[in-house]
């Protein structure tokens, strides 16, 4: 290529290690301003086979990442399942920019659309600074993919709704992770998503039965730590971007929930989510995050426990339903004497 312009911006490296968390690498990638397919994670997130159909590719004149299913899904949806929104196609925007100050940053910098207060994700990122070169060079595939674990979700009674496993595939530097889902139809198991149901219902119920606290955390892997540190602890199926308020509902009523970010750009996008379907539904929600690593296992392994989890700036607002029932009004009246 003899133009100087770069071949690829943030967005990206926002969008590709997202679908790389979410469905895997993809099998043939090219030259970022070339379309690469992934499995589209909203038809093809099944762990079926499937001819990949998720074209991503870099513009660099608009400083843009194009995503787009060839199926015909909708972009939004492709999206939000892999932890990220509309505004995380381009490369500049407000949260990116770190000596601007958070609040109140008006349109003409950026775009003329853009003309609100950040959210509180946003806010949390921004004082984050995650590096955004951060992915790992795996090298070349050097086997096949194995299956490594399996998860099997259940209803409170016992019911198998259904499972995910996890898969492996070696590289030269380390191994790419992905996951693929089968549902139980009662007599066999069918590629498929299934149920939006947390995992480990029975120990959810017996939560809110004792009044014990609750774990949210992004993978069953690490809902495996934290119950060998004898806590309770739940997760959704297929990580971050995937939690919705059909999950939530299963936590209503319980004394207090402590979300566990992962420390990244998804998963406090995840632990936002999170946190917001629950504070209308739980005593209480925390959002807390490793003090060493990226996750709960990396703050286990570093030698901590929970009480050394560390409050998500922005993220974290302690008792925040008691704002919710202050009326308005005798606020605006507190204010004025
Ligand atoms: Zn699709």
């Amino acid at each position: 290529m003899t133009t100087p312009q770069p071949s690829q911006g943030r967005s990206y490296e926002v969008v590709t290690d997202a679908l790389n968390r979410r469905v895997g690498p993809a099998r043939f990638p090219r030259d970022p301003q070339q379309w690469t397919n992934y499995l589209c994670p909203v038809h093809e997130g099944d762990g079926h086979h499937h001819n990949p159909s998720l074209g991503v590719r870099y513009d660099p004149r608009q400083g843009k990442t194009m995503v787009r299913c060839w199926a015909r899904c909708n972009d939004e949806e492709v999206l939000d399942r892999i932890g990220l929104r509309v505004r995380d196609l381009w490369d500049r925007l407000p949260e990116r920019e770190p000596n601007r100050p958070p609040i109140g940053v008006h349109g003409q910098r950026y775009g003329v659309t853009e003309r609100r207060a950040l959210t509180p994700v946003e806010r949390a990122i921004t004082a984050a600074q995650f590096p955004t070169l951060a992915k790992r060079d795996l090298g070349a595939q050097t086997g096949r993919p194995q299956n490594v674990d399996t998860y099997v979700y259940k209803w409170p009674n016992g019911r198998v709704e259904g499972a995910v496993t996890r898969v492996h595939t070696p590289h030269e530097h380390g191994y790419a992770k992905s996951f693929w889902q089968a549902r139980w139809t009662g007599t066999e198991w069918e590629k498929a998503g299934f149920a939006p149901i947390p995992w480990k219902l029975t120990d959810i119920r017996e939560a809110l039965d004792t009044g014990r606290e609750i774990l949210v955390c992004e993978g069953e892997k690490d809902v495996q730590r934290a119950n060998q540190a004898g806590l309770i602890a739940t997760c959704n199926a297929m990580g971050a971007g995937s939690w919705n308020s059909e999950h939530a509902r299963w936590l209503a009523g319980a004394g207090r929930v402590i979300v566990v970010a992962d420390r990244d750009r998804p998963g406090y996008q995840h632990a936002a989510k999170v946190a917001d379907t629950l504070t209308d539904r739980v005593g209480e929600v925390r959002v807390l995050q490793a003090r060493s690593g990226k996750d709960l296992s990396d703050h286990f392994d570093a030698g901590y426990d929970l009480t050394d989890l560390e409050p998500v700036p922005y993220l974290d607002r302690p008792r925040q339903r008691e704002r919710f029932h202050t009326p308005v009004m005798s606020r605006a009246r507190t204010r004025s004497r």
